[in-house]
């Protein structure tokens, strides 16, 4: 066994330490720096510079926002209804927005990801989705071997579902689980029998569906140590390919439906940190190799194996082997990047169909980036992918010397050697086992956005 199938065991106290407001780095710069000066005109601009590489890949993400019900806990761009002439008019106006988009990307139109995020895709029943499905086809090429996935609800997705996304070309999806609890359950708005998982799980393998990914969050009500474990446990038993455990956020002035939770059912933040260190340490002894900070993957998997060979690549799907750099949103919300700039559509229903029925595009806002953002984001996407960054490797890209580009920013990086998160040599820096975990707050030390507390104070914290 090498070190990266070791067990980490992460001390409570640097957890404590370090838990802090921080970005994700789903992308770089972060949203909340983007502006509404970048929106349309902008993007029709940069569709037209990037049909000029006909050739090159695109990723392809379409959001569905609709669900019948909401968690309690939901942080979700998502949209209640069980009116189905909603969801007909919203896929009326998602393939209204496909059509305009591949007519500015002419002749560029290769595909080599394509995934469905929600709210919960599967809300749209087989003739909406093959709908959907027909008209991403009429207007882009999409490789053999190229990735689909979806994220699956186990309280709503069908076998008639899934044998009908198998037809279609998916190869990968995942499955929100959350926490097997009852209790933990039930005070979080989302009552879902551990069965159906199991038999979503079950068929899923017949299908022979591959990177199966299991959604687990800790922080959630009545969440104790104990009974986290005993969830930590099945979910290790059932063997998915990949987990991502994600931190709750308690925000009900924000998130209105979020006042549904007692707040005197939250675990503390000192049993959150426990839950959070109990997934690292049950999950990498189980065998499974931490991928960013909270993202995990069996040996086999071929997230792992891109980590191994630092060919991963991450954007606002998350982790993927694919390498299309650009990407394209559909949809209520969704996030595009594209010649060196991102795109996001417009969060609300109405005002999306509304855009859309316009002109047929509903970018709101954007942020086309500058040199220095470019080198930033190639440090930070390195460090949070593949755990190193090759100095060698920004003299090549950008002409720069790492030590003296950055600088003061540098002095940053001395605690996280001294408490064991990383370690420079001449070539470059590398994250060690133990630093995994605090990789947010490593890439923070590069990001040009956080000089002010009110710009950290917009975001989640890190642990
Ligand atoms: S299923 Fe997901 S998107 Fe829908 S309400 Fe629950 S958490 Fe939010």
């Amino acid at each position: 066994m090498n070190n990266e199938t070791t067990a980490t065991t992460v001390p409570v106290e640097l957890l404590r330490k370090y838990d802090r407001p921080g970005p994700r780095y789903t992308s770089y710069p972060t949203a909340p720096v983007w502006t509404d000066e970048v929106g349309t005109e902008a993007y029709v601009d940069a569709l037209g510079r990037a049909s000029q590489h006909p050739d090159a890949p695109l990723a392809l993400y379409c959001h569905i926002p609709f669900c019948r019900k909401r968690c309690y806990y939901c942080g979700c761009n998502t949209y209640i209804t069980n009116n189905p002439a909603r969801v007909d008019d919203y896929i009326t106006n998602l393939c209204r927005e496909i059509e305009r988009t591949a007519g500015l990307l002419k002749p560029r139109r290769k595909v080599n990801q394509l995934h469905f995020g929600g709210g919960t895709p599967t809300y749209v029943d087989i003739t909406g989705m093959a709908a959907i499905f027909d008209c991403l086809e009429e207007h882009f090429d999409f490789v053999q071997g190229g990735e689909r996935s979806i994220e699956l609800d186990p309280r709503v997705t069908t076998r008639e579902q899934l044998d009908f996304l198998i037809r279609r070309g998916f190869n990968r999806v995942s499955i929100g689980v959350q926490d097997f609890d009852p209790d933990v359950q039930e005070a979080s708005g989302r009552v879902q029998p551990e069965k159906t998982v199991t038999d979503m799980l079950d068929y899923c393998h017949r299908l022979n569906l591959k990177g199966i990914n299991f959604d687990l969050i800790y922080g959630l009500p009545r969440q104790t140590v104990a009974g986290f474990m005993a969830t930590l446990d099945k979910t290790i038993a059932l063997r998915p390919d990949r987990l991502a455990v994600y931190s709750f956020a308690y925000l009900p002035t924000v998130k209105s439906h979020q006042s549904r939770i007692r707040p005197e059912e939250l675990p503390s933040t000192e049993v959150k940190y426990q839950l959070f260190a109990a997934a690292v340490e049950k999950f990498t002894a189980a065998g499974y190799r931490q991928i960013g900070m909270d993202h995990f993957a069996l040996p086999t998997d071929e997230l792992s194996l891109a980590q191994a060979d630092g060919r991963l690549h991450r954007n606002f799907m998350g982790y993927t082997v694919q390498s299309a750099p650009e990407m394209i949103g559909f949809g209520m919300s969704s996030i595009g990047y594209v010649d060196n700039s991102f795109f996001q559509n417009h969060s609300k229903l109405d005002s999306y169909k509304q855009s859309v029925s316009g002109d047929g595009l509903a970018v709101f806002r954007g942020m086309r980036l500058s040199d220095d953002d470019l080198i930033r984001q190639y440090v930070i996407t390195s460090l949070m992918c593949n755990f190193r960054l090759k100095f060698s490797e920004l003299k090549t890209r950008f002409d720069i010397v790492y030590h003296d580009y950055f600088g003061d920013d540098l002095a940053g990086l001395a605690g996280f050697v001294d408490d064991g998160f990383l370690v420079e040599s001449e070539t470059g820096l590398t994250i060690t086992p133990l630093g995994r975990t605090f990789v947010r707050n490593i890439a923070m030390t590069y990001d040009a956005y956080l000089k002010s507390d009110s710009k950290k104070a917009t975001f989640s914290r890190t642990i």
